[in-house]
């Protein structure tokens, strides 16, 4: 492909990709396919001659999209939202375009400072304080990272070095490994499962936190399980709070664990993956109440902010925290600029060496916004989640299962885990909505999140009567309809 050609496909594929998004609500939200669906429409090897654009793009309509769950369907209400926008895409583009691997400021100038300089604008509209700000002269600074997972890894291991040098200097007969032996780290009982993948790849002992009966981690239960493993000769040293969980969108008390953390030494890590895009709002900001006593914190422009996977926010308050437990120095990848001190070497600041120029994504999506548009693109997301919520409350015979803070509301049927199990897959099997479930204590719950950046009050509306409308026929003729009734009336 040369580049007229690449003008001609570039044209239709943008074409196409717009074309997809305006009409996406047209298509079945969840595929109708089976495991193993694609193998058979596939050759079995790679072409030995070149195939055509057209026949490529036919084969994405007729053998790829039959399989694609539309996650940015308005009629997606799974998981969390993904974050998507025209300009976000554009950027995309152009990041792709550009190519560079930006592990180093010598790589690519352009790419290390446009993202210093988009996580100050970050910092800055969700008020975090100055140690974060480069520009405000922190010692801090933040660096978009690939994951939320990835964050809560870099950070568990930058704290486990520097527990580890910690104890070694007041003790230098201490191996590493008999200290590590004995390193805790803490989340509560609600924290995403990459907090224990974490731990698992950091070689250290999780211990789990109860939640409080609004499931959110309280300084009082965290305190006594480090009173109890410090009695027992271990040593806590990491603490993960999770803002906005992944269950529930609950969060845990930073105001008062942040003190304690302080107080014990205690790396502190902030996940607030889905919930961080909100603190942008001043009427959310104080839930991040408390960020002074953080020592990373992390949340995902690529949930909510209208940025494409993948774009992870992460600020650290003192950036040698990482570069001091990752640095690595080869002679191929020194350069003349790095002893001036202004100079951010990211490829330290992060696992791999390669990195894209992702911040482009930030920089369209803030401009071509605003803020202010930003902000209303949040509160028209958690206005639709408490239109669901009273709809649901209007009905006795559902129930709202935890308090609606953000964009997701966590509900169902009054009655047994079997009759909330059954109407899900009743939800599922006629894929006209998709809805995916947790576990809340011992309770199988349904949780109804606003995802799509085009979703609006008549899809919302139209979901609630699909939704009723299955459950009258649930409870009319279920699979175990006499019971369930007698639940409900009793
Ligand atoms: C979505 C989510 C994650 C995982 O995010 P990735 O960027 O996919 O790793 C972690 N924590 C919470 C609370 C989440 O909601």
């Amino acid at each position: 492909m040369n580049a007229s050609e690449f003008r001609r496909r570039g044209r239709e594929m943008v074409e196409y990709v717009a074309g997809y998004l305006e009409a996406i609500e047209r298509r079945q939200v969840y595929p109708s396919v089976e495991p193993g669906y694609l193998r058979p429409l596939l050759p079995s090897c790679a072409p030995q001659e070149p195939d055509t654009f057209e026949e490529i793009m036919e084969d994405v309509e007729k053998i790829i999209m039959p399989g694609v769950t539309h996650w940015n369907s308005p009629y997606f209400f799974a998981y969390f939202p993904t974050g998507n926008s025209f300009p976000s895409i554009l950027a995309d583009m152009l990041c792709g375009a550009i190519g560079c691997i930006g592990f180093s400021w010598a790589a690519s100038p352009a790419c290390t400072e446009l993202e210093m300089v988009m996580m100050d604008w970050l910092g800055k509209m969700l008020q975090l304080p100055d140690a974060f700000l480069v520009e405000r002269g922190g010692e801090g600074g933040g660096v978009i990272q690939g994951s939320a997972s990835e964050s809560t890894l870099i950070s568990l291991l930058a704290a486990r070095t520097k527990a580890t040098w910690r104890l070694q200097a007041a003790s230098p007969g201490l191996t590493k490994a008999a200290i590590q032996e004995k390193l805790v780290a803490y989340c509560s009982d609600q924290a995403h499962c990459s907090v224990e993948r974490a731990s698992l790849v950091g070689g250290v002992r999780l211990k789990t936190i109860p939640s409080d009966d609004k499931f959110a981690m309280r300084a009082a239960a965290l305190q006594k399980a480090l009173e109890e493993d410090k009695a027992a000769g271990l040593i806590p040293f990491f603490v993960v709070v999770t803002l906005g969980t992944t269950s529930c969108c609950s969060f845990d008390r930073l105001s008062e664990v942040g003190p304690l953390c302080d107080k014990e030494g205690l790396w502190l890590h902030v996940d607030a993956a889905y919930a961080g895009s909100a603190f942008i709002c001043p009427e959310f900001r104080h839930l991040l109440d408390g960020v002074e006593f953080v020592d990373s914190f992390n949340f995902n422009p690529h949930k909510w902010l209208l940025v494409n996977f993948d774009c992870s926010a992460m600020w650290v308050k003192n950036r040698t925290d990482l570069t001091g437990a990752f640095k690595l120095d080869p002679v191929y990848l020194k350069h003349r600029h790095q002893a001036s001190g202004f100079i951010t070497d990211y490829r330290h600041w992060q696992l791999p060496l390669g990195r894209r120029f992702r911040s482009l994504k930030l920089w369209f999506v803030f401009r071509m916004y605003g803020v202010t548009g930003l902000q209303a693109y949040i509160r028209k997301h958690v206005g639709l989640a408490r239109e669901f919520e009273s709809a649901v409350r209007g009905d006795a015979r559902f129930e709202v299962c935890a308090e609606v803070v953000l964009g997701l509301v966590c509900f169902r049927l009054k009655g047994s885990n079997e009759l909330n199990e059954a109407l899900l897959e009743k939800i599922n099997a006629t894929k006209k909505i998709h809805l995916v479930p947790c576990h809340l204590r011992d309770q199988f719950v349904l949780r109804f999140a606003i995802c799509s950046s085009v979703v609006n009050s008549s899809h919302v509306q139209l979901a609630w009567e699909h939704i009723r409308g299955l459950a009258t026929d649930l409870l009319r003729a279920g699979p175990e309809p006499k019971a369930a009734l007698a639940e409900i009336k009793s």
